[in-house]
């Protein structure tokens, strides 16, 4: 019996995750924790019966316990109870799939645990990749990915005992494909939100709409398989059928295809290295006529090369990134700012910044504040 703490249930890639688990009678939900939806976690306590269920949010957290208290479910709250249900004896796997850099100290926890870690939350490689992957080798702890591009890259590399020369990251070019700076420097969040091929949570929609999703795979990326910056590449290709590939020093290429669905990452992660049915339309090549391939648009999404900038920088200038990146989103969201005003912004924040190389967590984490408090007196 594989036994999972997952982290984020309510969003997205959590109740994609328990769809997966529906499909794999081997497989048994130990703790259930999200931010502050109440309502959908107590119907997910009731069908899964986990140990353990926490709520980022205090006052949900109270409100939940009363509304379980005829079950066996042990009701925790804050950043405490996430680095409990991320500890967990019993556990074997933390699937991380909250949004945001809130994913950093629990998975920091469960990697010193010994936990297999499925990686959802980008945001944690992106801030603390310096710390999380040297602790992930120290503690001989795997990182599988759940994104879909590093899980093509984890897929493309099974069985290869060569390194790849090169790592080949597909984008979609989301919703303004096409489009000028100018043309979208006003456009409302309703248009940001309306992806072409993913359905996700709005965070992420809004960072593809910016293309900084992409920017952050490439951070991701480079941590994940120990790759120079300069050796990944992203591609614009609009089909999402090619999720990502991987170039050898022969100059061959292997990439992984399939239906645009999540639940085929999610899936392999729980799973491997064994590979099983999964509810994923299969291809039909066919009716797909073309896979078309181009290079990215740097003039209208600037915020793939800020991030590739930061990345260089290293030490804490990801981690002011990302915090200012999040805070933004959600100020665009509110509708507080516009569309162009994100990269502008993020642009002035490493500008202001004066990174801290080789930083311990206490220095990320402080660099994270400071980029949010900024980002908050602007506006
Ligand atoms: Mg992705």
């Amino acid at each position: 019996m594989k036994r999972i703490s997952l982290l984020g249930s309510t969003g997205s890639i959590g109740t994609q995750t328990l769809e997966v688990i529906d499909c794999n009678e081997d497989m048994q939900v130990s703790a259930l924790c999200a931010n502050r939806n109440v309502t959908a976690i107590e119907a997910q306590i009731r069908r899964y019966r986990p140990a353990v269920a926490c709520m980022m949010d205090a006052q949900a957290a109270q409100d939940l316990k009363v509304r379980v208290q005829d079950t066996n479910t042990r009701v925790l709250s804050g950043m405490d109870g996430f680095v409990e249900a991320a500890t967990l004896p019993t556990v074997d796997t933390v699937l991380t799939a909250v949004v945001g850099v809130i994913g950093l100290i629990p998975t920091i926890a469960a990697i010193e645990a010994g936990k297999t870690i499925a990686l959802a939350n980008k945001e944690t490689l992106v801030s603390g990749g310096c710390l999380v992957m040297p602790l992930a080798k120290k503690h001989h702890c795997p990182i599988l990915p759940v994104d879909s591009e590093h899980s093509a890259i984890f897929q493309c590399l099974a069985g290869q005992q060569e390194r790849p020369k090169k790592l080949i990251i597909t984008a979609s070019g989301g919703p303004f494909y096409g489009k000028s700076a100018a043309e979208i420097s006003h456009v409302p969040p309703s248009s940001a939100l309306q992806h072409p091929n993913w359905s996700m949570g709005a965070k992420i929609t809004i960072d593809s709409a910016t293309m900084m999703n992409k920017g952050f795979e490439v951070i991701e990326a480079a941590w994940l398989y120990d790759m120079p910056l300069e050796n990944i590449d992203v591609v614009v290709h609009r089909e999402s059928i090619v999720h990502s590939m991987v170039q050898f020093a022969d100059n061959s290429v292997i990439a992984q295809l399939s239906t645009p669905d999540m639940k085929l990452p999610i899936s392999y992660a729980l799973t491997y290295p064994q590979r099983r049915p999964c509810k994923v339309e299969p291809l039909d090549f066919c009716a797909l006529h073309t896979l078309s391939f181009q290079a990215p648009d740097h003039e209208t999404f600037p915020c793939l090369n800020l991030a590739k900038k930061a990345a260089n920088i290293g030490g804490t200038m990801p981690a002011v990134l990302n915090a200012a990146n999040e805070e933004l989103v959600y100020l665009y969201l509110q509708e507080k700012i516009s569309f162009g005003d994100i990269a502008m912004q993020l642009r002035r924040m490493m500008e202001l910044h004066t990174p801290i190389p080789s930083p311990a967590l206490q220095d990320i984490l402080d660099s994270d504040t400071w980029a949010r408090e900024m980002i908050k007196k602007s506006f």
